[in-house]
C-alpha cells in the first residue's frame, strides 16, 4: 500500500502546470482531489514519477453563473452540492453530486478529476452527456472545447491529450419548459453507480421537443440513449410514452456483468432507471 517514489510540484498557475507537464511528459500525472489517483498509486496500478498538484491554482476553482454555468475543473463536489443557485438551474447535476460517495469523498473529489479519470461507474459523465456539457481543456497547442458527446472514448479513456489540462466545464441553464434529473442504483459500499441515469427534457406546446439521456455504470463508458430519446421526442411525455420509450434503454450499448450485478440485471435496471429519470425530468419541465 506504499506508492513508488515520485517528485512533487505544486504550481500556482495553469501556465506553470502546463510547462511542468511538457517538461516531464509521460512520467507526470496531474493530482486534483487524489481520490482515484492516490489509491491507484498505492496499489501500484499507476506509478507516475512526477505529481503535479493543481490545488494551488485558484483560477481552476469555483462556479460562475451568468448567461450559462461555468464550473472550474478543481471545484469539489461539496462546493457544487452547496450552491443553491446551481441546483435551481442544473437540478440533475445537484442531484447526482449529492449521491456521490460520502461527505469525505465529496469534500476532496473534483469534477475535473472525475471527467479526466472517466471511471465507468462515475456519476458526472452521465450528467455531462445529458446536459450537453462543453469541456474546456488547455495544452501546449492552446485551448479547445470538447463536447461531452466526444469526450468519453472508452473505459477510463477520454479525448484529453496527456499534456492537456481540463480547466472548466460549461453547461446551459435550464429555461422555461425544460427539466433535468438524475436517478441512481448505487453500490451500497462505495456509492458508485451500478446504473446511473441523467435525463434532460424540453417541452414545447405540450410535446417533448428535445431529450438527452446519459447512462453510466452499466457499460464500459457513459453513453447516450438515442433510441430512447428518439422514441420520446414528439410524444406528450405521458407515463405511457415514457414507459414505451424507456423499453429501448440499453439497446445500443455494451452492458457489463461483474460480481456486483450480472449483465442481465444491469440491462433490466437500465430500463428502470431511465424511466425514473425521465419521469422526474418531465415533471420538472411541466
Ligand atoms: C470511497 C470512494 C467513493 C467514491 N464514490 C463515488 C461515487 O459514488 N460516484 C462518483 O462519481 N465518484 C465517486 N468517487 C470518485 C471521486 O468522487 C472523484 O470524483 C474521483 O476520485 C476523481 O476526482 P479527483 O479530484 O479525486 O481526481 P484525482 O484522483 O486527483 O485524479 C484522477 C485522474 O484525473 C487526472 N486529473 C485530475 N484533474 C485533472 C484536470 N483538471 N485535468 C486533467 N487531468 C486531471 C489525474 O491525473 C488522474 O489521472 C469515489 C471515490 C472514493 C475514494
Amino acid at each position: 500500500m506504499i506508492p513508488s517514489a515520485f517528485s512533487y510540484h505544486a504550481p500556482t498557475s495553469v501556465a506553470e502546470a502546463l510547462s511542468l507537464l511538457q517538461q516531464h511528459g509521460d512520467e507526470a500525472k496531474i493530482l486534483a482531489g487524489g481520490h482515484s489517483l492516490l489509491p491507484a498509486m498505492k496499489l501500484r496500478l499507476a506509478s507516475p514519477g512526477v505529481l503535479i498538484d493543481i490545488n494551488q491554482i485558484a483560477e481552476l476553482r469555483g462556479v460562475v453563473i451568468n448567461g450559462n454555468v461555468n464550473i472550474g475543473a478543481l471545484t469539489t463536489w461539496s462546493a457544487i452540492e452547496t450552491d443553491g443557485e446551481l441546483a435551481s438551474v442544473c437540478p440533475a447535476l445537484a442531484e447526482a453530486v449529492a449521491l456521490i460517495g460520502d461527505i469525505q469523498v465529496r469534500n476532496r473529489g473534483t469534477i475535473g478529476g472525475s471527467l479526466a479519470h472517466a471511471d465507468p461507474a462515475a456519476d458526472a459523465p452521465a450528467v455531462m452527456l445529458a446536459l450537453n456539457a462543453q469541456i474546456r481543456v488547455t495544452g501546449p497547442g492552446g485551448t479547445r472545447t470538447i463536447a461531452a458527446d466526444d469526450f468519453f472514448t472508452d473505459m477510463l479513456s477520454t479525448a484529453l491529450e496527456p499534456d492537456e489540462l481540463i480547466t472548466s466545464i460549461t453547461l446551459n441553464k435550464l429555461g422555461a419548459g425544460e427539466g433535468s434529473a438524475y436517478s441512481k442504483f448505487a453500490h451500497p459500499a462505495s456509492r458508485y453507480a451500478i446504473v446511473g441515469v441523467a435525463a434532460y427534457v424540453k417541452l414545447s406546446g405540450g410535446k417533448v421537443s428535445a431529450c438527452r439521456i446519459g447512462v453510466t455504470g452499466a457499460g464500459p463508458k457513459a453513453v447516450r440513449q438515442t433510441a430512447v430519446e428518439q422514441a420520446l421526442i414528439g410524444s406528450d411525455g405521458s407515463a405511457e410514452a415514457i414507459a414505451a420509450a424507456a423499453a429501448h434503454a440499453g439497446e445500443e450499448m455494451d452492458i457489463l456483468g461483474d460480481i456486483h450485478a450480472s449483465e442481465g440485471y444491469r440491462r433490466a435496471m437500465t430500463k428502470v432507471y431511465v424511466k425514473r429519470a425521465l419521469t422526474s425530468a418531465v415533471a420538472r419541465a411541466r
